[in-house]
């Protein structure tokens, strides 16, 4: 069997010129909306994702702000920063690059962003939100998959969703969705016995471990669909995922390839929260 392959980049271009069109209704009506980056440091995955966002933003049509601080720079000042954006007019989406140097407390940062314009959704008050099914900004990642599954016409409900992966951007938000949408959702991680017993029951298998090729085919059952979150390097250092595609591919019905799978989402579903944020704020304007 050779199966299907969910391709991110046509999906997320989907999406974008979607995006692109909102935005332009958006200024016809006499507002730009705008997204905002702060990169503390000269991490140079980091650069790279920002450079990313900010050339995204204005392809979009958006207002691009980057706001660049040493890796020096105090807690406070940072927080400072935040507040700042916090309170223009003219911004709708806050995103801090992470990670942060050690001096600075990530949660602290994350907390001082408005819940208004926290377009990454990691603001504690807009996970609970998310928990509860609450409209809300969704973390990128997930919320991409969940574009992906849909917009490829894979039926979620009633089906059994195995998710690898526990952490608080990637794994636990993504069973959550999952959840709502009425898949039976199991959560596996590094502390899992007997790994594969998990895996072989998945219609739908979500990999976001961080391991190079680490989800074989004989993990997986005959027709699932695979999802493959993880970005690494391989031995001749080539961008590859968390699944061996080659023998992945023989069994799931549909999968998606490193790059050019979950990668392109997260970026586009950062745009929509951007966009979605100006929407509330001038829908809100209208009503009062
Ligand atoms: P993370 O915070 O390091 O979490 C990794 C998770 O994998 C943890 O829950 C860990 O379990 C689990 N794990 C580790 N080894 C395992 C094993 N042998 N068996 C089963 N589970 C195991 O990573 P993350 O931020 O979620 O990211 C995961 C991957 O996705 C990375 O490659 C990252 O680069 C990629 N990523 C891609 C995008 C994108 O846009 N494409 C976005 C975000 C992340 P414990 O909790 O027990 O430690």
């Amino acid at each position: 069997m050779s199966s299907k392959k969910i391709d991110g980049k046509a999906i997320g271009q989907e999406i974008r010129e979607e995006l692109k069109e909102q935005v332009a209704s958006l200024v016809k009506q006499g507002y730009q909306p705008g997204l905002a980056v702060i990169l503390v440091g000269e991490n140079p995955a980091s650069q790279t994702y920002v450079k990313n966002k900010e050339k995204s933003s204005i392809e979009a049509g958006m207002k691009s702000e980057l706001i660049k601080l040493p890796d020096t720079v105090s807690e406070e000042d940072l927080l400072k920063e935040v507040e700042k954006l916090n309170q223009d007019d003219s911004i709708d989406g806050i995103l801090v690059q992470l990670p942060l140097p050690k001096h600075i407390d990530e949660n602290k940062v994350i907390r001082a962003i408005s819940p208004e314009k926290d377009v990454d959704g990691f603001h504690p008050m807009n996970v609970g939100k998310m928990l509860i099914g609450q409209q809300t900004f969704l973390p990128c990642t997930p919320y991409g998959i969940m574009q992906l599954l849909e917009r490829s016409g894979v039926e979620i409900a009633g089906k059994h969703a195995v998710i690898i992966g526990r952490s608080n951007i990637v794994g636990k938000p993504m069973g959550q969705l999952l959840l709502q949408k009425d898949a039976t959702v199991t959560y596996c991680h590094s502390r899992t016995n007997d790994l594969k017993s998990f895996t072989k029951q998945a219609d739908i298998l979500i990999v976001a471990i961080g391991m190079a090729k680490f989800i074989t085919g004989d993990y997986i059952k005959e027709g699932a669909v695979v999802i493959d979150v993880g970005m690494n390097r391989d031995e001749n250092g080539k961008l590859c995922g968390d699944v061996d595609y080659a023998s992945a591919e023989q069994v799931a019905s549909a999968i998606t390839p490193v790059p050019g799978g979950v990668g392109p989402m997260t970026i586009t579903m950062l745009l929509k929260n951007t966009v979605e944020s100006a929407e509330n704020k001038l829908n809100s304007r209208t009503k009062n």
